[in-house]
């Protein structure tokens, strides 16, 4: 299970500043019970945006964004939509963010950010990784996390040290800076490179004190077992 949560409007509304034309995206997994990118939450953006002088070319909920080959699937028959819109806005996740910016040729932005949880997630086969930052930064970087691409996860561009396309730090991993590089390029956001990037805010970067007491968080990160230390003890 990945919890999401949907940005404030105002941050969605200036990524679209430029785009006319949105087509969005949802996800019938963990966004729909997170509240955050369910069918009930398209329509109700698909509403919002409209009223802030937006066209919505289209809106599909697919069953799960963390799936490459399902949003292929899903999406074919929406494909002059898609083709129509200026921007791809998808409610969920940063790995369904991601997912979605592999699959699609478009500029493709967050609207939710991805709560920490701690402990692991879900699996599923892709590349895309998320550390749940809270501050989702994918429509700075073409939809590749800087965070899990890049293995120093910075956030503001290169180290300089790749050679040949691959990392200082572990020569058989690509650049994830070059990666975000040569999208950025093929979509034609290499302006995108001299966006300010705020600092990270680390302490998001950790479950919220206040979740820690919940059942979704003591699913994820079940207790461990403390009669064993006793056990030992006696
Ligand atoms: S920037 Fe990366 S780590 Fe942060 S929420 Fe987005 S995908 Fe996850
Ligand atoms: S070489 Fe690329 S991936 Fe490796 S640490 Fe530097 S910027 Fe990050």
């Amino acid at each position: 299970m990945i919890l999401s949560e949907q940005k404030p409007f105002d941050e969605i509304i200036a990524y679209l500043e430029k785009d006319k034309n949105v087509f969005i995206v949802g996800c019938n997994g963990c966004a729909e019970s997170s509240g955050s990118g369910g069918p009930k939450q398209v329509a109700e953006m698909k509403e919002k945006l409209t009223k802030a002088g937006k066209n919505v070319t289209g809106a599909k909920s697919v069953d799960f964004l963390c799936n490459k080959a399902l949003i292929k699937s899903e999406l074919k028959g929406r494909i002059d939509q898609i083709k129509a819109a200026d921007a791809v806005l998808v409610m969920t996740c940063g790995i369904g963010v991601q997912c979605v910016a592999a699959a699609v040729n478009k500029p493709v932005y967050p609207a939710c950010n991805t709560v920490n949880l701690g402990g692991s997630r879900g699996e599923w086969e892709g590349i895309e990784r998320c550390y749940e930052c809270d501050q989702c930064l994918l429509y700075h970087t073409a939809g590749i996390c800087p965070l899990t691409a890049c293995t120093k996860s910075l956030v503001s561009g290169a180290c300089g040290g790749a050679s040949n396309g691959k990392c200082e730090v572990s020569p058989d991993r690509d650049c994830g800076w070059e990666l975000i590089y040569n999208r950025l390029k093929e979509r034609g956001l290499l302006h995108r490179l001299n966006d300010m990037i705020k600092p990270l805010d680390h302490r998001k970067i950790a479950p919220r004190p206040e979740m820690m007491s919940t059942p979704r968080y003591g699913l994820e990160n079940p207790p461990k077992a403390e009669t064993k230390a006793e056990e030992v003890k006696s």
